[in-house]
């Protein structure tokens, strides 16, 4: 599905990620953990498209497509989606208007009005949000916990293939975060795509099933493994980490 492949990346002249490779497979739930300032945002907005993400070498594509040729827009098509760290706020635009756009340039048709407003209503029930967020300006006003919810809001109704969360757990209260991940486990269950994740929280990983863990370093990944690798990391902090230092598939250091 998703395969990276000896990736290089810089900001304004600066190199954050170093030949970083990484390969997702469908329904697959990867988590990139790491320190602050790594490059672990650097890797969402790269694979999303954001042009202030310079790939200077390497290879991205996604089930066959060469993302280094498209946009931010055409890749999105694709079904690359991404819950940003902190959403920002669109004032002036709703909810129900930005998405009854967006979908009918993604599928092509205009979507009923009847039948738009009957899915989006069930997804603000299941994300326990009023039914007024459907008319309310993208995250304007909202706190950063219902900007969260806004974005799985939008989730639903984009169905998108490949779900990039970055730093979910922020802004987000214990059960916000609950409701939040039984959503994404829901989503994952009923639809054929794969997540990459980033979080420090080993608990939030293993309430979403993450079955690969990977730890950024010096632009690379420098281990990878499952969740004992994050349970290890929120104990032992990332001092230790070193490119030889495995932890294997059944949680064993190697
Ligand atoms: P992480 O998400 O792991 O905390 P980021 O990927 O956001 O780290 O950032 C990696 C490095 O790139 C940091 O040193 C950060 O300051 C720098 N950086 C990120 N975005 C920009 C930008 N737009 N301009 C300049 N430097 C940036
Ligand atoms: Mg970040």
């Amino acid at each position: 599905m998703l395969n990276i492949e000896n990736l290089s990346v810089e900001i304004n002249n600066k190199k954050i990620l170093s030949d970083f490779n990484l390969k997702i497979n469908l329904k697959e739930i990867h988590a990139i953990m790491g320190p602050n300032g790594i490059g672990k945002s650097t890797i969402c907005k790269t694979i999303i498209g954001d042009p202030n993400y310079v790939v200077t070498s390497g290879n991205l594509t996604f089930n066959s497509h060469d993302l280094l040729k498209l946009d931010i827009t055409d890749r999105a098509r694709l079904g690359i989606f991404l819950v940003n760290q902190t959403p920002i706020e669109i004032p002036g635009v709703t909810n129900a208007e930005m998405l009854r756009v967006a979908l009918a340039e993604k599928t092509g048709k205009n979507i009923g009005l009847f039948e738009f407003n009957k899915k989006m209503e069930e997804i603000c029930l299941k994300l326990l949000i009023p039914k007024s967020f459907i008319h309310r300006g993208i995250n304007e006003g909202m706190s950063g916990g219902e900007r969260k919810k806004n974005e799985l809001l939008h989730l639903w109704m984009f169905e998108p293939k490949l779900i990039i969360l970055d730093e979910l757990d922020s802004g987000l209260d214990i059960d916000s975060l609950k409701i939040v991940c039984k959503n994404i486990l829901e989503y994952h269950k009923t639809h054929d795509c794969s997540i990459l994740i980033i979080s420090h929280n080993p608990e939030l990983l293993a309430s979403l099933n993450v079955s690969h863990v990977h730890v950024l370093k010096d632009g690379g990944l420098a281990q990878s493994g499952n969740l004992n690798l994050a349970k290890k990391l929120a104990k032992e902090g990332f001092k230790g980490i070193t490119k030889s230092n495995n932890i294997s598939e059944n949680g064993k250091d190697e």
